[in-house]
């Protein structure tokens, strides 16, 4: 039997000129994913998107990517049948006999989006619910709250036979909100800040502040495996490793101890800054949550923002880290943040970092640094994964 997947996309986003840039976006994406389960061929058609399998194709593995495209509400998995009624009722008979066997209610939806075919939804539904009936004599209807609803959409091309529609990732298609840099550590919160931020449309590409050998190469591959594990909702952008010895080593040499973290956190913000513009990124996005850490109280945050111009994104600043570590185990990056390696700023943490910076404090802790010719350094060394 033929299947294909029905895609429901979100109707408010979708008004006006907006709709098919939204679209085309959304279907380039769809196409990237799926490359690794086989071909297939993707258009839109009456406010759906149908992908259709060409040849033998890993359906199962394609619905799991599909569930996780962002700019998609639902996802149905459908069999396809000719626009007549006998058909209809054989595709769903024996396309639905493993679940209308297991269950005791059920109830039938019909949708006619083409208004030529013959019988109206009322009338398909008890037509299709009789034969349902008779061919499972032990089922009894239940409009309320049915343990299967065989959904019959009349479209188009054909007729579409599914039950229950899994949920989409929602939120918009990744891209059509533009880029930003991801500043991705290797814990538990920034991970779920590109999650997050991809989900609003953002293309992401996450780059990472790495001080070699004060954290080692089981740090780098933890977070290249992160980016990894988000690029299955984000989509694939290869990470770009920044040194940071340098800086490191700098910044502990000569300045204040109680000022080193925000210090640091500079440098990041006016790197970050250099390599979005090289890279047509619009924002920089962080993993900060107000009051987690000393490194972030309000006044933390103004001192660092202040360095660069772009806006800096903080989707969890809102956030308990109980909300944060559910995300984080939904998407499925929470068991590879928890690994114990070291992170640059784990390493470099002073004893008793100041809460209420300034910004005559951080001129004076960063007076002796050459902080243009630091920051040009690390721009010039940096290394793409790919
Ligand atoms: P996370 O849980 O994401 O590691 P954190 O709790 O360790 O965050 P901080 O160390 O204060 O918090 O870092 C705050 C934010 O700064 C992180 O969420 C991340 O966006 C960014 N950041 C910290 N360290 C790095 C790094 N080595 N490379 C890139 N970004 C970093
Ligand atoms: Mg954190």
């Amino acid at each position: 039997m033929q299947e294909v997947f029905l895609l429901k996309i979100g109707e408010l986003v979708l008004k006006g000129l907006n709709r098919s840039r939204f679209e085309q976006r959304l279907m380039t994406n769809i196409r990237h994913r799926l490359s690794k389960h086989g071909d297939f061929k993707v258009y839109s058609m009456q406010s759906a998107i149908y992908v259709e399998p060409l040849g033998a194709a890993d359906m199962d593995g394609a619905f799991e990517v599909l569930c996780r495209v962002f700019g998609v509400v639902s996802v149905c998995r459908c069999a396809v049948a000719k626009k007549d009624m006998g058909e209809i009722t054989a595709a769903a008979l024996e396309y639905l006999r493993d679940e209308l066997s297991a269950a005791e209610t059920f109830k039938i939806a019909a949708k006619r989006s083409d208004k030529g075919f013959p019988l109206k939804s009322p009338q398909i539904c008890e037509d299709l619910g009789e034969s349902v009936l008779n061919a499972y004599p032990r089922l009894r209807v239940d409009v309320h709250n049915p343990q299967v609803t065989v959904f019959a959409e009349i479209r188009d091309k054909a007729a579409y036979i599914h039950s229950n529609p899994a949920a989409g990732a929602g939120g918009l298609p990744v891209g059509t909100g533009g880029r930003a840099v991801l500043l991705l550590s290797g814990g538990i919160d920034s991970p779920v800040a590109g999650y997050m931020m991809a989900k609003r449309g953002l293309e992401i590409l996450p780059i990472h502040f790495y001080s070699y050998p004060y954290t080692g190469i089981e740090a780098k591959e933890k977070v290249l495996k992160l980016a990894d594990i988000m690029s299955l909702y984000t989509g694939r952008a290869a990470p770009i490793i920044v040194p940071f010895t340098e800086i490191q080593e700098q910044i502990r040499k000569s300045c204040p101890e109680d000022m080193s973290t925000v210090v640091m956190r500079r440098f990041m913000m006016r790197i970050a800054e250099r390599i979005a513009l090289d890279n047509g990124c619009g924002a920089l996005i962080t993993g900060e949550s107000l009051g987690q850490v000393a490194s972030q109280t309000m006044e933390a945050m103004g001192v660092t923002q202040a360095v660069c111009k772009l806006p800096v994104l903080r989707p969890l600043v809102g956030m308990d880290k109980e909300e944060i570590v559910r995300l984080a185990r939904k998407i499925e990056t929470y068991e590879t943040s928890i690994l114990p390696y070291e992170d640059c700023c784990t390493v470099f943490t002073p004893r008793h970092p100041k809460t209420r910076p300034t910004l005559e404090q951080c001129a004076d802790a960063e007076k002796g640094l050459d902080v243009e010719a630091l920051v040009e350094r690390a721009v010039g060394e940096i290394q793409r994964d790919i």
